[in-house]
């Protein structure tokens, strides 16, 4: 089987010669970016230089998947947020927001073509074209929980779904709109499938409000969106894996936080996981030894594909992330 055909059987929990590898969130590290020659931030807004970086994922740290995507902003910035892109060793951030509470949300019509956007589709479209069928394409998309935040401030948002939870509603169906749009031109420029990331962390979000306001968006994005969802939500998260499990979306992309037997036990046979190595005892400082024992859990307790948890530290060693691959990789 190619390393596609693994991640792809991976999503589903088809049988797989070995567990695949890979990551639904940044792989960019300073060091990566180093060894490739591009840099943030051209590597968020030049399609030539996204796709260097993205195919290292592949190249230089052999895993199964390219995504290419390394922000949040990406459709908020096509909606109109001031991003600033940040440098090479500083993650882009927008502290103004567009919207206040109740205002009428408009998406452009050309938000697509839009740089923010445009960039990413055309990257996903020449990583397509330059590893062919070998390697999944793996696209992202926020949610309209997290598109929220970003279009009215996280304390706003968070504090008007209790205050004016009819306006968060209206608000979420309209933004809903543009995961879906944002993400089927993803699949038409060649992404195998999506990380659909939405932020409802338990410190941001109890369980009730990711059940009343978040579930059924995501369950009707798995039908809208025609190729295999992986959700994406940091922090502990064991509150609501049933609740993930229940939309129907083919695999969960989990945070350290959820110790990866408890993961499997909450998510039950169906839902595939992905990642929950930890981007500081691992990723950032982890020796061979303690990697080998980590993948070694993973496998164990039955992750699907082994990768880190989150974006990872733009200050860790890359070779940290090449012994992830290489370990998931090895012959048992
Ligand atoms: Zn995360």
């Amino acid at each position: 089987m190619t390393p596609r055909e693994i991640f792809m059987a991976a999503l589903t929990r088809d049988r797989v010669p070995r567990p695949a590898t890979g990551s639904a969130t940044s792989i960019a590290t300073v060091d990566l970016m180093d060894e490739v020659g591009t840099f943030f931030p051209e590597a968020h807004l030049d399609p030539e230089a996204m796709t260097a970086l993205a195919e290292a994922g592949h190249t230089v740290l052999g895993f199964d998947d390219v995504m290419p995507l390394f922000s949040v902003w990406h459709e908020s910035a096509a909606m109109g947020c001031a991003v600033d892109w940040g440098r090479r060793d500083l993650m882009p951030t927008c502290r103004e927001h567009l919207y206040a509470v109740g205002d009428e949300i408009v998406i452009p019509p050309d938000l697509l073509e839009k740089l923010p956007a445009r960039v990413p589709l055309d990257s996903i479209r020449m990583l397509r074209s330059r590893l062919g069928s070998d390697v999944a394409v793996c696209g992202k998309v926020f949610g309209p929980w997290t598109l929220g935040y970003h279009m009215f401030g996280v304390q706003d948002f968070l504090m008007a779904t209790i205050l004016q939870p009819d306006a968060i509603r209206r608000a979420m169906d309209t933004l809903k709109e543009v995961t879906v749009r944002f993400g089927i031109a993803q699949v038409d420029a060649g992404a195998d499938t999506l990380c659909l990331a939405d932020h409802c962390t338990r410190d941001l979000c109890a369980p009730e409000a990711y059940r009343d306001f978040v579930m059924d968006i995501h369950r009707e994005l798995v039908d809208r969106l025609p190729v295999p969802l992986i959700v994406h939500i940091c922090g502990d998260t064991s509150d609501r894996i049933p609740f993930v499990a229940d939309t129907g979306v083919a695999c969960f992309h989990f945070d350290s936080k959820v110790p990866a037997p408890d993961a499997r036990r909450l998510a039950g046979d169906r839902l595939s996981l992905m990642g929950g190595t930890s981007n500081f005892s691992a990723v950032r400082q982890g020796t061979p030894a303690l990697i080998e024992a980590d993948v070694a859990e993973k496998i164990g307790a039955g992750i699907d594909i082994i990768g880190p948890e989150c974006a990872v530290p733009l200050d860790a060693p890359f070779r940290n992330l090449r012994s992830i691959a290489d370990e998931a990789k090895k012959p048992r």
